[in-house]
């Protein structure tokens, strides 16, 4: 055995099938050319948002339009947010506008041959990548401390330099694995770091199917993918999930953008394919002439249960959000009058590119 090898069997000797087995257990998906898999990830922290059903219907047209597969998965890793509950309720608010899953978590049952669909329950499955990380050098252990890192967040902000793990500051990737086992075998905790190779000098480019081709920065943040407390984080869950789910479309809100470098070298680092991505715009609402997010502390229309409460028709509610995701939805209305909502084709480069604009005088307006 090699010392990397032997170092991932130290830290993960309960894990035994391998990245093979798991492409044999999740293969491609056998669907005709173009169909969309797409996805609705949300964390169970708490209501629907309304910017969430914006996403969740653009998420689920497209499948539904291409003959794909619309599958919700349950991103609970983030223990200490989760109420209680929240996720079945999301569902049962998606079921009121008619957005249902062909797969996935389904709130008191599963459906479906990709799962767990909750990500509580695949901590087996971010084991075994996370082992096969080890044993290619892509991952390591970090065993800084708390006052390790932020003395080092302290000296990097004195020092106008850019936060985080990475190069000279990544200190436990220079560790040699002969010394990580040692550190291992004498109980010091860690968690696991990706090693990148990135240069945050570089830039690397990157395409958005609603935003076009971009440059950004290269990643070059080792950052955590495996937590004390055995949960993977929110990047490398995307990378495990979306390739063993076969997703072919990632679509989510703009936020995630800036982490996009991040996922490419999670990607190209253990060799998959990469989704496409579409990073949807943020709803807005103008409030004293100026722009900003709609926010569920002002705002009761950014809880999609103030419309069902209030008596607005689903129908009206959807037909405003396809108007905001669409320039070419308002036209076409006008000249298919009697027709379906659905029977509307929506496309990504008919998107709305900075930040929907949500005017409630217009959605009460659609539902009269
Ligand atoms: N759980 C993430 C969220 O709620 C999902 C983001 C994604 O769709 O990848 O923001």
């Amino acid at each position: 055995m090699t010392d990397l090898e032997q170092l991932a069997e130290l830290i993960f000797p309960d894990v035994k099938e391998t990245v093979e087995d798991l492409e044999k257990r999740y293969p491609p998906r056998n669907l005709e050319e173009g169909a969309i898999v797409a996805r609705f990830a949300p964390s169970p922290t708490g209501f629907l948002h309304t910017g969430s059903l914006f996403a969740t219907l653009i998420a689920w047209r497209f499948p539904n339009q291409t003959n794909g597969v619309f599958f919700t998965r349950l991103e609970d890793t983030d223990t200490k947010r989760e109420i209680e509950g929240s996720g079945e309720e999301l569902l049962k608010q998606l079921e009121a506008f008619g957005i249902t899953p062909n797969e996935g978590y389904m709130g008191s049952y599963e459906l479906g041959n990709y799962g767990p669909y909750k990500q509580s329950n695949r901590e087996m499955i971010y084991r075994i990548v996370i082992k096969e990380f080890v044993k290619r050098n892509l991952a390591y252990p970090c065993f800084c401390s708390s006052e390790e890192l932020s003395k080092m967040r302290n000296f990097q902000e004195e020092n106008k330099l850019n936060p985080g793990y990475y190069g000279e500051f990544a200190k436990c990737s220079k560790l040699s694995p002969k010394e990580a086992i040692a550190k291992i075998k004498n109980n010091e905790p860690y968690v696991i770091r990706f090693r990148s190779h990135g240069n945050y000098q570089n830039k690397i480019k990157i395409t958005d199917l609603i935003r076009g081709n971009l440059e950004l920065a290269q990643n070059d943040q080792h950052i955590v993918i495996l937590k004390s407390d055995g949960l993977p984080t929110y990047h490398f869950a995307h990378l495990v999930d979306d390739h063993f789910m076969r997703t072919t479309h990632v679509t989510r809100g703009e936020e995630w953008l800036p982490s996009l470098p991040i996922h490419y070298e999670l990607f190209d680092a253990i060799g998959w394919k990469k989704p496409n991505y579409a990073h949807l715009p943020v709803i807005m609402k103008l409030d004293n002439g100026s722009r900003r997010k709609l926010s569920k502390r002002k705002d009761p229309e950014a809880s999609v249960s103030f419309f069902l409460e209030n008596g607005y028709p689903v129908e009206g509610i959807l037909e405003y959000l396809v108007t905001i995701a669409n320039s070419n939805f308002e036209e076409w209305r006008l000249q298919n009058m009697n027709e379906n909502i659905f029977d509307f084709k929506l496309s990504f480069d008919k998107m709305t590119l900075d930040g929907a604009l949500f005017d409630l005088a217009k959605v009460k307006n659609i539902c009269k």
